[in-house]
């Protein structure tokens, strides 16, 4: 059921089409695809920039890393979900994985590509967030790509950080932020741009101006100036066309088998109701930061059933705000997650 190598370049086309930024061939593990270097190739002739995220598993080597870049590759993005192989391997199910993946960044940076490192927090590596900071600032890197569980199903639920410690890891990042020699960016934590304009305000009144942050990617892919969110800026294309507005929020928009890729992003109901911030519900709904942040739909969806409803591990309270009396069931939820 897997997209041909035909259907692939045509979605390719497409995607050239709507000129974005970057698009990234993710898995399971893309290289797994016999096809993969024919498809960067296709995507660089017709100017569209690449980004890979290989599983390190055996068949990434310094070989296929090299092919890769010699393909047009733009960037290596690899994960890094701790800061020593004991956790790395136990979070990525394969012993060895940690050594690859630090052996993948070398081979990268032996041959001028630029790298991303991947990492998700949670509850299982969030103790070794300074760790995580210790080792990256040791690599050559561009990008920290920094991603915040969206739990999908009930065991991970466990693994899920609550409101004070996605603040916690929000003050880290951003002190990092300011000193690092690479950019961060934070995935399934859009509530982090409602910290960052907090700090600033808190900052500026203190005296201390407003701290220059100017972008360090050196690869020219560069961030999006505004607010992503699931489904605005951002689509998720499955193995077999399906159109999701996140890899995290399992809802299908359409099939780009039956439907451009355009046509689905730009008027499908439930995109369209993504991208509207009216339709946000709870404190979302009310928050004066929700154009910039909305908070995330993936996990709103993932713990209420409801892809509009309120991001459930934000601690803020926007003003004036009376939460509406919850069910015995979502009270139990909410309350652990925003640490009341
Ligand atoms: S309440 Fe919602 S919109 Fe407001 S900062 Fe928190 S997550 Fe963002």
């Amino acid at each position: 059921m897997e997209l041909s190598t035909e259907e692939g370049k045509r979605l390719i086309d497409q995607i050239a089409a709507l000129k974005v930024p970057v698009f990234v061939l993710t898995g399971g593990d893309p290289l797994k695809r016999p096809d993969l270097f024919d498809l960067i190739r296709h995507a660089c002739t017709v100017g569209v920039r690449v980004s890979l995220t290989p599983s390190a598993t055996p068949l990434l080597t310094k070989d296929r890393v090299v092919r890769l870049k010699n393909a047009g590759l733009a960037r290596l993005a690899i994960s890094m979900d701790g800061a020593c192989a004991e956790t790395h391997d136990s979070f990525r199910g394969m012993p060895g994985s940690f050594a690859r993946t630090l052996d993948a960044v070398r081979w990268a940076n032996d041959i001028g590509l630029p790298v991303q490192i991947n990492t998700t927090f949670s509850r299982r590596n969030i103790a070794e967030i300074d760790e995580m900071v210790a080792l990256l600032e040791g690599l050559n890197i561009t990008l920290w790509s920094v991603f915040f569980l969206v739990p999908t199903g009930r065991g991970k639920l466990n693994d899920l950080l609550n409101a004070d410690e996605f603040e916690h890891a929000f003050a880290t990042i951003y002190a990092l932020s300011k000193i690092a020699g690479f950019d961060i960016k934070t995935t399934e934590a859009q509530h982090y741009r409602r910290y960052l304009l907090q700090q600033r305000v808190a900052e500026r009144k203190a005296g201390a101006g407003v701290p220059a942050t100017p972008e360090k990617t050196a690869d020219a892919i560069g961030r999006a100036p505004r607010g992503l969110n699931d489904g605005k800026g951002f689509v998720f294309i499955s193995h077999t066309g399906d159109v999701f507005p996140s890899g995290f929020l399992p809802l299908s928009a359409g099939n780009v088998r039956q439907q451009a890729l355009a046509s689905i992003y730009r008027t499908a109901p439930l995109f369209v109701s993504l991208r509207d911030t009216s339709m946000l519900e709870g404190k979302c709904g009310a928050c004066e930061f929700k154009e910039i942040c909305g908070g995330s739909r993936a996990r709103a969806y993932a713990l209420t059933g409801n892809p509009n409803g309120e991001e459930p591990c934000c601690s803020y309270v926007p003003k004036g705000y009376v939460p509406p009396l919850p069910t015995l069931k979502q009270a139990s939820t909410l309350h652990v997650l925003q640490g009341r």
